[in-house]
């Protein structure tokens, strides 16, 4: 009996000492002390990545500073990390973690290209952190695809004492669509490419229209208060879009080209320091660049930037699908494309893209979505709109599996969002609009 009365009030003790330690925890701590750390204003930093298959490295260039702070404040240690890259800021003093963002970038996709086994790539790539108010360590890590992590680099900010350059104001911002404050939303800004002044019409109309393919598309639909639209209106000194291809080379407003990495389809931007120049004259978590020009192609990284060309008759599929890889961290469920990244998915490892399971580690992913379904599940249209576990996905036939057998992450199906991707997404709307 002394035994038992003994075992209650040690487990009360256990509970107690594990509220204490929560209270504790850099989450907790981070989730109370934006104003203690931070100050209402984006720091931003340019950096370079350079590297190949064998080893990669990160070079910090510019930091710079102002606007305001539109990302979250109350989960600034991510609940989870779905992107290669993890930034990690700590209170120089006390070492405490105090932000962390994960994302990818191109540098990683091409690193896992044939190419890379002989060539040095070298990418710009730039970081969002709330601006400190006290010094500062910076860190960045890099997980390969076998989810080990990889010590990059490590820097000291102080905001007293540490070179800066300010944003500088330079473009009109057209608000397309505004759900809330930029604290309490998800922020989507167009940059527009390739519309030279002559295109002014056209680029007004575009990104209306493109607004429409966001907010006409489930999950966007039922969460319109929690996104804001907003597009830079910025000309480029020629119309059209850079495809080496075909020898066409345009002059444009941040550089966007064709044939990213040896893929004809894939439209990415090289000018990704520019880019976030020209963005900071609006408050944003998520770029999408519209490129001026008929020909098929767009590219989403996670928590990176997404791309969509502007007239063709995929284009408001390219603008969901892609945003689904820049926003919600989904991976592709086809299969059968051209690309040219290899290995992305290796075995006896579970990917962290939500939408797709190796089955290594499937009950952290929709395993409870689950109702009598035989795993793997037959792709037959007994199967259609069922949620399942079916076999091809992540540019694999076999070994990856996806939760849909036609989601718009592998058919060109607009408006077609599975349940999982639906869920990653709500993940993402409740990361950003968590202050209230
Ligand atoms: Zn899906």
């Amino acid at each position: 009996m002394n035994n038992s009365k003994f075992k209650i009030q040690n487990s009360k003790f256990l509970l107690l000492f594990s509220a204490f330690c929560f209270l504790l925890s850099p989450f907790f701590l981070s989730a109370q002390h934006f104003e203690t750390y931070f100050e209402n204003k984006t720091l931003r930093l340019d950096y370079l990545h350079i590297g190949n298959a064998q080893g990669e490295k990160i070079e910090p260039v510019t930091f710079w500073q102002g606007g305001i702070w539109s990302g979250t404040r109350e989960q600034l240690i991510e609940p989870e990390r779905l992107g290669e890259m993890v930034l990690t800021v700590k209170d120089a003093q006390t070492n405490d973690v105090i932000f962390t963002r994960s994302y990818s970038t191109l540098f990683g996709e091409f690193v896992t290209t044939e190419r890379a086994e002989t060539e040095e790539g070298k990418f710009e790539e730039c970081v969002l952190i709330p601006y400190p108010k006290m010094p500062v360590k910076y860190e960045f890590t890099v997980f390969c695809r076998h989810n080990n992590p990889t010590f990059l680099y490590e820097g000291e900010f102080n905001p007293k004492t540490t070179p800066q350059k300010p944003f500088v104001k330079e473009y009109n911002v057209i608000d397309l669509h505004i759900g809330g404050t930029a604290e309490n939303c998800l922020d989507i800004l167009f940059i527009p490419d390739g519309y030279s002044k002559k295109n002014k019409k056209k680029l007004q109309k575009d990104m209306k229209i493109f607004a429409d393919y966001i907010l006409n598309c489930s999950p966007f639909y039922e969460n319109k208060d929690k996104i804001n639209i907003r597009a830079i209106e910025g000309y480029s000194k020629e119309s059209g879009i850079t495809n080496p291809n075909a020898n066409v080379f345009k002059n444009t407003l941040i550089n966007s080209s064709y044939n990213t990495i040896d893929v004809d389809r894939y439209l990415m931007c090289l000018n990704v320091w520019k880019m976030n120049e020209v963005a900071d004259d609006a408050p944003y978590d998520a770029i999408l660049i519209i490129c001026n020009s008929t020909k098929y192609g767009g590219g989403g990284i996670y928590n990176f930037y997404a791309t969509v060309n502007s007239d063709c008759q995929f284009s408001d599929y390219v603008t969901v699908h892609e945003l689904g890889h820049s926003i919600a961290g989904l991976g592709d469920e086809y299969f059968t494309s051209e690309v040219s990244v290899r290995d992305f998915y290796p075995e006896g490892v579970e990917p962290v893209e939500p939408n797709l399971t190796t089955l290594v580690e499937f009950e952290k992913k929709w395993k409870l979505l689950l109702q009598d379904v035989p795993v793997p599940t037959p792709d037959t249209d007994e199967y259609n709109n069922v949620i399942g576990v079916f076999e091809g996905g992540g540019y694999v036939a076999k070994g990856v599996f996806r939760p849909w057998r036609a989601c718009t992450m592998k058919e060109k199906i607009y408006n077609g969002f599975c349940p999982v991707c639906k869920e990653a997404f709500g993940k993402v709307f409740e990361y950003y609009g968590s202050s209230e």
